[in-house]
Order: structure tokens, then C-alpha cells, then sequence
């Protein structure tokens, strides 16, 4: 089956949430409202999902979405400020847009539970890179009967090493037709990534987030030197870490369970997934077994998760389980 629509509609797409968030970020006033779980969103967030649902939503109407934010707290009273930042960057790229239309562009990815075909989107990905300044990334996947089928993913202040003088990029996957990379600012194909092919530890390059609540920093740290690696972790926030690997410029991205049991949800994964197995590289939890995508919102079946070359996958699989959780 083709899904060349969904693949040109999902590149336009996130392109255009990526503007906004660039112009959000570019502000230098980005100040973030605290949701429930104590995690950080912005007035991007809310802009960047109500742009990407509306596209989605008038191109594919049939088709949920499974989406991180709701407008709840944007309804709130204190909340006032941001609702009318939301509206003024959303009118910027979408002059006709009215505020109501706004909350329910977002609220059109308030799906849960698993369907036979569902979107899932991550409006930003790395929300705390964002607000540093540093990476983040607007993910957005399509999932067939629990198979990702389509992967978008834009990173505006990524720079890979095969195009120095690029920075913002987005990477596109169809299942079984590749990845490529175009650059963000004007769509224009740069290539098709491939992963490294680095089949010995000691050379490897990994990668991990920056938040030590997010995954094992003392963990991986114990991984790299059973297998031997000597290059220090990369650090960045979001699904530019998947963008990294399918690129090749690292061979390697760990997310290791720290702390509390935390089951993962699908739009921090979906779509980066696709984009480095269609590169070449494998990506599993981290015992080995494939993503399962066929249990609402989450990875309930999975415990962490594990991105490589291919090359490196099984060596890692049998460093971690040499190693114990914190
Ligand atoms: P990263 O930028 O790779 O660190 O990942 C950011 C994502 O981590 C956010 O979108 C959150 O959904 C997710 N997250 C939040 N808390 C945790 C946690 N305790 N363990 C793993 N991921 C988390
Ligand atoms: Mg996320």
C-alpha cells in the first residue's frame, strides 16, 4: 500500500509547526505552565498540535489522533496569557483562525485508545531542550494495525555532520521505502540517511538524553565501559537523538528505566523508530523485544528502549542484561 499523501501531507505539516515554534523559541521570552505531572508545556506546544491536528484532521478526517497535549489547562483562568499567545502564533501562519477553532484543532488529538489506523504526535518533543534553547523535535507517525507506516520528524536546531552549514532538518520514513532528509527551511531533499556501520563497541559513538530522570546516566555509563566505549555520551533532548543515529552520527541511543517504573508513551517513539530502522538500524526495548504499538497511548509492554546501527544491537542487548537497573 502507498501512503504517499500521508507522507506529503506529514512533511507540510510538521514544516509548518516547526515555523511556529521557531518564531516562539527565536521570542527568547518562552515561559512554560506546569501540567499536572509536573512537566513543563508552552505556548509552542499548544500551537504546533493545533496546526498539525487541523492539517491532519481536514486531509484524513476519519483518522485519530493520539496526541500529548489537550487544551484543558489552556482553558484554565490563569492561563489566560498563554491562550492568547497561542492564538496570536497560530494566526500568524493561519489569519482566520478563530480561538474556538484553535482549542478544537487541539483537542482533535485527545484520542487514548488504540484504533486500526491512528496519527500520534508529539507537537514538541524535548520540551525542556526547547526551553534551554537547545534541541527539540515535532514527531509525528502514522500507525497501521499497530505498524508504523509513515514517520515525520522536524528538529529546527539540528546540524548533522554530513551537511555542516544546514541547520533544521526533517527526517521522512515510509515502511519498506527509506528515510530521507530534507532541509527544513525549504523542504529541499538533502539525501537518504544510512546508518553507521561501526561493528565494534570500542569505535562507538551513543547517545542519550540529557535528563538524568529520563534514563540511567550511571547505568550507561557502566555500559560503555564493559563494551569497551571511550567517546563521551552525546547529550540532546527529544527524537534528534533517533535522527542522530539514523544519520550516523552516533551509533547508538540508550533509554535506560531510572528510578520509578515509567511506561513510555508512543509519540516519544512512533516516529523516530521508523526513521532509523528505515536508515538501517534496529531499535527494541531494552530486552530484545520489538516496540509494541498495538496498546493505546503507551508501551505498556516494553521496558525502556534501545536504538543502534544494527551492527551493535546484540552486544548491547547482552551489556544490558549484564547490568542491573539503578
Ligand atoms: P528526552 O528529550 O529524550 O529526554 O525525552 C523527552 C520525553 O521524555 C518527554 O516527552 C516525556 O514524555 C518523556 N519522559 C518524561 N518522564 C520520563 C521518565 N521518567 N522516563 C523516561 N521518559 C520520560
Ligand atoms: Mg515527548
Amino acid at each position: 500500500m502507498s501512503f504517499k499523501a500521508e507522507q506529503l501531507i506529514a512533511l507540510a505539516a510538521v514544516r509548518e509547526a516547526a515555523e511556529l515554534c521557531k518564531r516562539v523559541q527565536e521570542q527568547m521570552t518562552v515561559s512554560s505552565i506546569e501540567k499536572s505531572d509536573q512537566s513543563p508545556v508552552t505556548i509552542a506546544d499548544f500551537g504546533s498540535q493545533a496546526l498539525i491536528c487541523s492539517r491532519l484532521r481536514r486531509a484524513f478526517p476519519d483518522d485519530p489522533i493520539i496526541a500529548e497535549e489537550t487544551s484543558t489547562v489552556l482553558k484554565e483562568t490563569g492561563s489566560v496569557n498563554a491562550l492568547d499567545g497561542v492564538i496570536r502564533y497560530v494566526r500568524d501562519l493561519r489569519p482566520d483562525a478563530s480561538a474556538e477553532d484553535i482549542l478544537e484543532w487541539i483537542d482533535y488529538g485527545n484520542q487514548k485508545e488504540h484504533t486500526s489506523r491512528h496519527w500520534t504526535l508529539d507537537p514538541i518533543d524535548g520540551t525542556k531542550g526547547f526551553l534551554r534553547g537547545d534541541q527539540y523535535a515535532i514527531a509525528l507517525a502514522l500507525i497501521v494495525d499497530g505498524e508504523v507506516q509513515v514517520a515525520a520528524v522536524g528538529c529546527p536546531n539540528l546540524t548533522l555532520s554530513s551537511y555542516p552549514d544546514i541547520k533544521g532538518v526533517i527526517a521522512l520514513a515510509v515502511r519498506g521505502e527509506g528515510t530521507e532528509l530534507y532541509r527544513l527551511s525549504d523542504a529541499e531533499l538533502l539525501g537518504r540517511p544510512s546508518v553507521s556501520d561501526i561493528a565494534t563497541p570500542e569505535s562507538a559513538r551513543f547517545s542519550e538524553s540529557v535528563e538524568s530522570a529520563h534514563t540511567s546516566h550511571s547505568r550507561s555509563a557502566i555500559i560503555s565501559k564493559l563494551l569497551g566505549i571511550v567517546k563521551p555520551a552525546k547529550r540532546l533532548d527529544s527524537q534528534a537523538k533517533y535522527v542522530v543515529v539514523a544519520g550516523g552520527d552516533a551509533d547508538i541511543y540508550l533509554r535506560l528505566p531510572s528510578g520509578r517504573r515509567y511506561v513510555e508513551n508512543i509519540w516519544d517513539h512512533a516516529a523516530g523508530m521508523l526513521i532509523v530502522e528505515e536508515a538501517g538500524g534496529q531499535v527494541t526495548d531494552t530486552k530484545g523485544t520489538p516496540l509494541d504499538f498495538n496498546h493505546g497511548y503507551q508501551l505498556s509492554q516494553n521496558l525502556g528502549v534501545v536504538v543502534s546501527n544494527g551492527a551493535l544491537h546484540l552486544r548491547l542487548l547482552q551489556a544490558i542484561a549484564d547490568t542491573s537497573p539503578e
